[in-house]
C-alpha cells in the first residue's frame, strides 16, 4: 500500500491534577479533590487530533477542545461552565489558543469539513469532542456502540453532556471479537486490516483505540488508555479512568504492542513530551 501519512494536529490543551494523571486515586472524593486542586498542583496537557491521509480516504481521528469552549483563546470559566457545567471546568481547565481548534487547523491545511471522509470519535469525554459542532459536513461520523450505550450512566452524562453531540449525525458501529484489544473486540474500518479500531476499556467502556498498519509496520492511537507515557511503563491507569481493572489490562495490552518490532509508534491523545507533527508509514 502507498504510505499513510498521520498528522498530528494539536487542538486546545487541558489542566487537570497532576496526581489524577498519574494515577492517584478514583472515584467521587478523589474527583472532587482534583477538581479543587490548585494551580500549582495541575499540569497542562495537550488535547491531540489525528489527520490519517489513507488511500482509501481522509480520516480524523477526535476533535479536541471546541472553539466554542475558549472564545479568546485562553481559558474562559464562564464559556465552559455553560458547555460542560462547573465541577468539569474546574477539572479540566479546557482552553484552545488561536489558531487551534479543529477547524482552524483544518483550514491552515487548505481543508473544510467536507473534505473529511470519516470522522472517528475516540470516545465521547468533552476534550475529545468539543470541537464537534466545527465539523458539521464531514461525510461520516462513528462511534463505537459501546461508548454510546453505556453514555447513560451518570458519570458520563457529567463528563459528556449529550448537548456536545447527540443533535449530531452521527453513526454507531460494533466491535466483532478480535485477536486485537484487551477486550478482544475490534472493527476493520476500511475491510482491508489497514486500520482497525480497536477497543481498550478503563477510561470509558466503549474507548476506541485506532491501529494503522502498512507493511508490517504500524502505528497504535491509543487514544485516553494512557494519559501519559508513565502510565504505560508502570501499568498504572490515571485517575480519569472509569474501570481501573480494564484500565490496567488495556495498559498491558499497549505495552505489549509497542515491543514488537513493528511497531513504529504509539501515540496518546495527551501526550506532553510528543513533538512530532507528522509520521509516515
Ligand atoms: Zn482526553
Amino acid at each position: 500500500m502507498a504510505g499513510i501519512r498521520i498528522h498530528i494536529l494539536r487542538c486546545g490543551s487541558i489542566e487537570p491534577a497532576r496526581e489524577a494523571v498519574f494515577g492517584g486515586g478514583s472515584g467521587p472524593g478523589a474527583a472532587l479533590r482534583h477538581a479543587a486542586a490548585a494551580a500549582a498542583g495541575r499540569i497542562e496537557l495537550p488535547c491531540m487530533c489525528y489527520l490519517i491521509e489513507h488511500p482509501k480516504g481522509l480520516v480524523l481521528v477526535d476533535t479536541g477542545v471546541g472553539r466554542v469552549f475558549s472564545p479568546s483563546g485562553s481559558f474562559d470559566a464562564a464559556a465552559s461552565r455553560a458547555l460542560i457545567g462547573a465541577p468539569m471546568t474546574a477539572y479540566l481547565r479546557p482552553s484552545v489558543a488561536e489558531g487551534q481548534s479543529i477547524s482552524e487547523r483544518l483550514s491552515a491545511m487548505g481543508l473544510s469539513p467536507a473534505d473529511i471522509d470519516i470522522l472517528l470519535l475516540s470516545h465521547l469525554d468533552a476534550d475529545h469532542i468539543g470541537g464537534l459542532h466545527e465539523l458539521r459536513g464531514v461525510k461520516r461520523i462513528l462511534l463505537p456502540e459501546d461508548e454510546y450505550y453505556w453514555s447513560c450512566r451518570m458519570v458520563y452524562k457529567l463528563r459528556q453532556p449529550a448537548a456536545l453531540w447527540s443533535d449530531m449525525p452521527i453513526e454507531r458501529f460494533w466491535y466483532r471479537g478480535s485477536p486485537l484489544g484487551s477486550n478482544r473486540w475490534a472493527s476493520d474500518l476500511f475491510a482491508d486490516e489497514s486500520v482497525m479500531l480497536i477497543n481498550l476499556p478503563g477510561h470509558t467502556d466503549g474507548l476506541c483505540a485506532t491501529l494503522i498498519r502498512n507493511g508490517g509496520r504500524f502505528v497504535l492511537l491509543a487514544s485516553d488508555a494512557a494519559l501519559c507515557r508513565e502510565n504505560i511503563d508502570s501499568l498504572t491507569p490515571p485517575g480519569f479512568c472509569f474501570d481501573k481493572g480494564m484500565g490496567r489490562k488495556s495498559l498491558e495490552y499497549i505495552r505489549s504492542l509497542r515491543a514488537e518490532s513493528g511497531c513504529e509508534a504509539v501515540l496518546i491523545s495527551h501526550d506532553r513530551e510528543e513533538r512530532r507533527d507528522t509520521l509516515l508509514l
